[in-house]
C-alpha cells in the first residue's frame, strides 16, 4: 500500500525568523501516527531547515533544480548540491516554472532524471490550464506531460512522485472536485501502469488550493496519494489539519 505524502511548497515565502516559528510549530504539532511529510523551502533556507527538521520525522524538499550536472550555469542549483543539504524531494515542473520560466516537458523530464541520479525523489508536477480544460484537452495535456517524463526516465519512473496540479486551481481558491481529481489521477495511474510493472508504488499527489476543509474528501479518493500544498503550508494549523486528514 502506498503511504500518503503531504508536501508543503512554501514558494518564495519565508524569513529566518518566520521559518523557525513555522517549522517549530509544525514539528511540535505532528500527530504521533502521521503520513510522510515534507517541506519544500526556498534554497537559501535549506541549511536552516535541515537543522530545524533534524529528528522531526519531516523530510526536506527543494522547489526546483538544474537540468545540468554542473558548470557554467549562473544562478542554477544542482541536484548534487541539494543532496549535500539532506534534500529528499525536489519539485520539478511546477506550473509557475513552466509558465514564468518557459520550462518545456523535455526540460522537466531532464530535471527529474538529474534528481533521481542524485538520490532525490522528484515531485513531478503536471496539469492543464483553464483554457485547456474548457477545450476538453485535460487528458491529452497531462498525458503528454507525463509521457515526456516516462520517455526520459524509463524504468526509473517507478521512483518518482507525480503531482496533478490543475493550473486553474493553484493559488486561486478554486479546487478540483474530488471526482474531477480522481478522474485525472485514474488516467495517470493507467498511463504509469503501461510504462512500469511497479507503477502501483508511484504516489500521485493532488495540488491546487487544498486546505483544511477540503483535504479529507480529496485524500479519500482511491488514486489520490497525498497533497502538494502551497498557501495552506504557510500556516501551521492548516498544514497540520491536512496532515491529520491524510492519516
Ligand atoms: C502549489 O504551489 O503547488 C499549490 C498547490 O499551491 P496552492 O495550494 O496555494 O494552490
Amino acid at each position: 500500500m502506498r503511504r500518503k505524502l503531504i508536501a508543503g511548497n512554501w514558494k518564495m515565502n519565508g524569513s529566518l525568523v518566520a521559518n523557525q516559528e513555522l517549522i517549530g510549530a509544525v514539528a511540535a504539532g505532528l500527530p504521533v501516527a502521521h503520513c510522510a511529510v515534507a517541506l519544500c523551502v526556498p534554497s537559501p533556507y535549506l541549511a536552516q531547515a535541515q537543522a530545524l527538521l533534524a529528528g522531526s520525522g519531516i523530510d526536506l524538499g527543494a522547489q526546483d533544480l538544474s537540468c545540468h550536472e554542473s558548470g557554467a550555469f549562473t544562478g542554477e542549483i544542482s541536484a548534487a548540491m541539494l543532496r549535500e543539504f539532506g534534500v529528499r524531494y525536489a519539485i520539478v515542473g511546477h506550473s509557475e516554472r513552466r509558465q514564468f520560466h518557459r520550462e518545456s516537458d523535455a526540460e522537466v523530464a531532464q530535471k527529474a532524471q538529474r534528481a533521481l541520479a542524485a538520490g532525490i525523489t522528484p515531485i513531478v508536477c503536471i496539469g492543464e490550464t483553464l483554457a485547456e480544460r474548457e477545450a476538453g484537452q485535460t487528458e491529452a495535456v497531462v498525458k503528454r506531460q507525463l509521457a515526456a517524463v516516462i520517455h526520459t526516465n524509463g524504468h526509473c519512473i517507478s521512483e518518482i512522485v507525480l503531482a496533478y496540479e490543475p493550473v486553474w486551481a493553484i493559488g486561486t481558491g478554486k479546487t478540483a472536485s474530488p471526482q474531477q481529481a480522481q478522474q485525472v489521477h485514474a488516467v495517470l495511474r493507467s498511463q504509469l501502469a503501461a510504462a512500469s510493472e511497479h507503477a502501483d508504488r508511484i504516489g500521485i499527489l493532488y495540488g491546487g488550493s487544498m486546505n483544511a476543509v477540503n483535504a479529507a474528501n480529496l485524500l479519500g479518493q482511491p488514486d489520490i496519494d497525498g497533497g502538494l500544498i502551497g498557501g495552506a503550508s504557510l500556516k501551521a494549523a492548516d498544514f497540520l489539519a491536512i496532515i491529520s486528514a491524510a492519516a
